[in-house]
């Protein structure tokens, strides 16, 4: 292998520049050239591009975002996007594509696969956790201690003023954040799809309010909702205006949003993507199509269809635990 290229690409996840660091080290050990694209897929249709050295990338391991920024693409939706990417990749006699990104855009390069011939590798990364064959993505750890320390601060204000309070937390359509950042926040109720399903809703309310007031009777303390996004319809503030317009029940909302994607990655942010970066480029020699996973404590290689055809539940354990503790 002579040349390696990278992309970041779909929702940016704290610990992917960690990642690229690990790659571009990884290929100037092994004298491989390694190529970044700029903008996720559209970098490759524009080639927008730069080598990238170990000078570059050896201040980055303990920043957020992505110094190759990161961009949705909708051109790889149609077989001339991805036509365009095949033939800068050729032009760049690039080997291998390594792709640091969500299961969007591992769905993007498994289109690719139809028109270059090269080796594809993904590195998962994204805050939401919902790929399966790894135990966490890169990003999600520092998700949730960004949530959790934000929710412990609004509990402060929620005791102080006796409140309910409904805090909306990121995940898209799957729970692990709301799941983990509501035990770790000793929230009084976790509303997710897991335990959720739409058709429940207004049983879920029922016994939301019923929760709420017999809290409210029995002692002066606040009551905090995390309810996880595109989980109820409009939202927090529509949470917040049922429990209004149901029972008469006031509450404060805070929708955590996009600091959840921001920040320092943790430390067990950078190690994943250290390690998970390392691994991608070994790879890279021998196999294509696969995403590197991390599946009690060991390094894996997974087919990216395996990757990405199913969610990953919730692990079942820290339902079991919400179920005990409430
Ligand atoms: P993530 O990778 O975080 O899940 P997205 O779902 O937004 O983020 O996907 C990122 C990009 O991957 C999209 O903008 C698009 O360029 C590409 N992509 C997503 N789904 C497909 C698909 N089915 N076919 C081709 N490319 C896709």
């Amino acid at each position: 292998m002579e040349s390696l290229a990278i992309i970041t690409s779909g929702g940016d996840a704290p610990g992917m520049n960690a990642a690229i660091r690990a790659i571009v080290l990884s290929c100037h050990a092994k004298g491989i050239k390694c190529i970044g694209f700029y903008h996720g897929y559209n970098g490759l249709i524009e080639d927008e591009c730069l080598t990238l050295t170990p000078e570059m990338v050896r201040p980055i391991l303990q920043y957020g975002g992505t110094i190759l920024k990161s961009a949705r693409c909708p051109q790889m939706h149609t077989d001339d996007g991805v036509k365009n990417v095949a033939k800068t990749l050729k032009r760049h006699k690039v080997d291998s594509l390594v792709v640091i990104g969500g299961d969007g855009s591992f769905r993007g390069m498994m289109a690719l696969q139809s028109y270059w011939s090269g080796r594809l590798i993904g590195v998962p990364a994204t805050i939401d956790n919902d790929l399966a064959c790894t135990d966490s993505t890169i990003g999600f750890s520092t998700a949730v201690s960004t949530a959790t320390h934000a929710i412990d601060k609004i509990r402060d204000t929620a005791n102080a003023f006796e409140r309910v309070f409904i805090v909306e937390v990121m995940g898209r359509h799957s729970g692990h954040i709301a799941f983990n950042v509501g035990l770790a926040t000793a929230a009084e109720s976790i509303l997710s799809f897991e335990n959720c399903p739409s058709s429940s809703l207004e049983q879920v309310k029922l016994s939301l309010i019923e929760q709420i007031q017999t809290q409210q009777k029995n002692n002066h303390t606040s009551f905090v909702i995390v309810l996880a996004e595109n989980l109820w319809p409009g939202g927090a503030q529509g949470l917040k205006q049922t429990l209004n317009d149901t029972a008469n029940i006031e509450s404060a909302v805070c929708v955590l949003g996009y600091i959840q994607r921001g920040g320092s990655p943790c430390p067990e942010d950078r190690i994943l993507a250290t390690e998970l970066g390392i691994e991608a480029v070994e790879a890279a020699y021998s196999e294509s199509g696969v995403m590197i996973g991390k599946e009690q404590g060991k390094l894996i290689r997974r087919c990216i269809i395996a990757a990405t055809e199913q969610k990953k539940p919730v692990d079942q354990a820290i339902h079991s635990v919400y179920q005990t503790l409430t």
